[in-house]
């Protein structure tokens, strides 16, 4: 065993992957590619200008990493640069994933990186993920845009653009965009939405990162952490007095109201 996949098991599951991809809203269209290592200099990957929720293995292109197609009747992506600037700069990484995931891509138009401690799994499994800067799709930039986090993380967001994920297997390489998506979206209701997040103290985040190196997971940064050791789930007591404040307030606030109103 080389830990390689075959050719066939390679195109089986780029295609299943492409079609939970496309079933979880993560690309629209043609959007998106995705590829995985059958040797050490060898991929398989997904043409241009298909839907990746209906590939069939045919429409598949076997090239080198410098970047000649050896097998199959399409094209490769434009993006299939990127993929392959990842396999160079970091020879451990066996698969590649891109998509335009709703929630993550508009944190990389914000330009907010997701480097919050607030999810364990966050932390073990997908690290924090930094902000690549803005380079046109499918150009030269774009690679040399990602270069220098191919080894320290697991996750990268392309500015304006969309998501970037990689893995020792295609399936963990794929289930990191989806981490990258939920760490993404309770980021966004925590932050916006319901307006407040108690992040992991640095305690925390290093007990979760030594269980991350125990795991075999040598990347993915340390996300920011709250120098103080929170008692995560309870409201601290100032704020439970501003709410009863505010309840009070707006009882006798009625109260009176009713008695101004009359009968
Ligand atoms: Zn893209």
């Amino acid at each position: 065993m080389n830990g390689y996949l075959s050719d066939f098991e390679a195109k089986k599951a780029i295609i299943e992957v492409g079609k939970r991809m496309y079933d979880k809203g993560f690309v629209a269209a043609n959007d998106g590619n995705i590829s995985c290592k059958v040797s050490q200099s060898i991929i398989w990957t997904t043409p241009t200008g298909v839907s990746k929720g209906f590939m069939t293995p045919d429409m598949l292109v076997k090239m080198s990493l410098d970047g000649k197609v050896l097998m199959g009747k399409s094209k490769p992506s434009s993006e299939v640069k990127m993929h392959i600037r990842v396999y160079e700069e970091n020879p451990d990484i066996m698969a590649v994933t891109h998509a335009h995931p709703p929630v993550g891509t508009s944190f990389a138009i914000a330009g907010i990186s997701l480097d919050q401690a607030i999810l364990p799994e966050a932390v073990v499994n997908l690290g924090s993920v930094p902000i690549a800067h803005y380079a046109t799709p499918g150009s030269q930039e774009v690679p040399n845009s990602i270069a220098p986090y191919c080894k320290s993380h697991n996750a990268v967001l392309l500015a304006n653009h969309g998501a970037l994920t990689w893995g020792k297997n295609i399936f963990e390489a794929y289930y990191r965009l989806e981490s990258l998506e939920y760490y993404a979206t309770v980021l966004m209701y925590t932050g916006k939405i319901i307006g407040r997040a108690n992040e992991l103290s640095c305690e925390q985040v290093d007990e979760l990162v030594k269980i991350r190196e125990m795991l075999g997971v040598s990347a993915g940064g340390v996300p920011r952490c709250s120098m103080e050791a929170t008692n995560l789930g309870n409201v601290r007591d100032n704020e439970k007095d501003m709410l009863i404040d505010d309840l009070t307030n707006r009882i006798t606030r009625q109260i009176l109201d009713s008695i101004r109103g009359g009968n």
